[in-house]
């Protein structure tokens, strides 16, 4: 894409409602706008990083035998009386009746609907396990809307939730879809620690994928030798202490929840009346897990990980940056538009700065939208041999020849 084309407005100015780094650095950048507090629209640079985020999700579902549906927003009161949960989550929910007085609400998580859908459609064990996931924006009342897209009151979530006969096959799933996870996160570059959190009333642990960083809203202790992580929630250690799996000693850090996994047993599905025809004739209600991660969630934890705010310069993981390559030329001429557009025909995702301005501008520029690798067009360069490209992740630079440069991207 030619940069003069692309909707772009940087700014200079960090925003004077902005409460974090990531929220300062995707308004300042053009990837979002914020309408509201917790309420973010996507400009074209971060719905395109959104959606590498959600095909690199969408792949690892898949693999683990995940089936995409979409289910809805808007959904009638009376299922959430079911659980319970119209009641007990009355903080987070955003609640209303429509012009004929029906109570409606828009959906915070889909327990209750994905509930609705299974049992209308499945019966017996010999259609299990099951496993449907979604990417659907997700409505909450957070108090504590804040720490930019962090915590969002209108976010996009990938809601997994697998439906199983025996508890044998969903700790078989749950082991899977915990290694999706791990996978997952290394391709946005996150380094995530498994971490032990409160499970609820029939399981020991749920499991969290906690990114350390200062800026964390949870309390993580790990262990500094083996992978023991638990959150503070449920800590039965503190820092400094030995750690209870080996001889290790304990940490304290700040984390970002990216995802988790959750055992939820029988829980809804009991309170949702949901049974299957098992292979003795009986009926038996059906063990769930359910798996979510936070989309912009996952990109802002990205920022605040990825993003110098001193140099003020980001360098997006190659997998979800909003293009791969960065070509910029300093001077009009003929061969910057023919390695362009040579680019263009081999599929390379390229950002080509095409306009009239300064070289400072569109340095500046360029360090913002954060493409990991830069090809430089010079006069400068033209006389050394070529152009002057550079690998942002691992430092590298170096000349290449113009008719070489297509090559050194592959
Ligand atoms: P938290 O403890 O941070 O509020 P949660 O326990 O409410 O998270 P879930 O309801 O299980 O989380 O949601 C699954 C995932 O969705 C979380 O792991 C997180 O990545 C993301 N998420 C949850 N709440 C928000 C929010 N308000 N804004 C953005 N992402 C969120
Ligand atoms: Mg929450």
């Amino acid at each position: 894409m030619k940069q003069s084309k692309l909707f772009i407005k940087t700014r200079k100015e960090v925003p004077a409602d902005a409460d974090s780094i990531n929220a300062s650095y995707l308004i300042r950048a053009c990837f979002v706008q914020k309408q509201m507090a917790g309420v973010h629209a996507l400009l074209p640079l971060g719905l395109k990083v959104v959606k590498k985020i959600e095909d690199i999700i969408r792949q690892e579902m898949n693999t683990i035998g995940g089936q995409e549906i979409l289910m809805n927003v808007l959904q009638p009161k009376e299922l959430w009386d079911e659980t319970g949960r119209s009641e007990s989550a009355v903080d987070i929910l955003y609640k209303f009746q429509d012009s004929r007085g029906k109570d409606l609400l828009l959906a915070p998580t889909h327990e209750e609907q994905v509930i609705d859908i299974f049992r209308s459609h499945i019966k017996s064990y010999k259609d299990l396990p099951l496993s449907l996931y979604q990417f659907q924006t997700k409505f909450r009342n957070e108090p504590r809307a804040k720490s930019g897209l962090l915590r969002g009151r209108e976010f996009i979530m990938k809601d997994m939730y697998s439906f199983h006969a025996t508890e044998e096959d969903f700790n078989s799933y749950y082991e899977k879809a915990k290694a999706a996870y791990l996978k997952l996160f290394k391709r946005f570059d996150l380094n995530t620690k498994l971490t032990q959190a409160s499970g609820g009333i029939f399981s020991e642990f749920s499991h969290e994928f906690q990114v350390l960083t200062p800026v964390g809203e949870d309390t993580i202790y790990y262990c500094d030798k083996c992978d023991y992580t638990v959150n503070k929630e449920i800590a039965k250690v503190k820092e400094g202490d030995k750690c209870l799996e080996c001889d290790g000693t304990i940490i304290m850090d700040r984390g970002i929840e990216v995802g988790n996994i959750f055992p939820l047993s029988t829980k809804y599905t009991k309170a949702m009346k949901t049974t299957v025809k098992v292979k003795d004739g009986s009926e038996a209600n059906v063990i769930m897990g359910c798996y979510g991660i936070g989309i912009e969630r996952a990109m802002a934890t990205v920022v605040e990980t990825h993003y110098d705010s001193a140099k003020n310069k980001m360098v997006w993981p190659e997998e979800i940056a909003p293009f791969a390559v960065h070509l910029i030329s300093l001077y009009k001429n003929k061969e910057t538009e023919k390695l362009y557009d040579e680019f263009i025909q081999k599929g390379v995702e390229v950002l080509y700065d095409d306009r009239d301005i300064s070289a400072g501008e569109k340095f500046a520029e360029a360090d913002l939208v954060g493409c990991p690798k830069r090809i430089i067009v010079s006069e400068k360069s033209i006389s050394s041999g070529g152009a002057e490209y550079t690998d942002l992740i691992s430092g590298e630079s170096k000349i290449v020849s113009m008719g070489g440069v297509v090559e050194v991207m592959a």
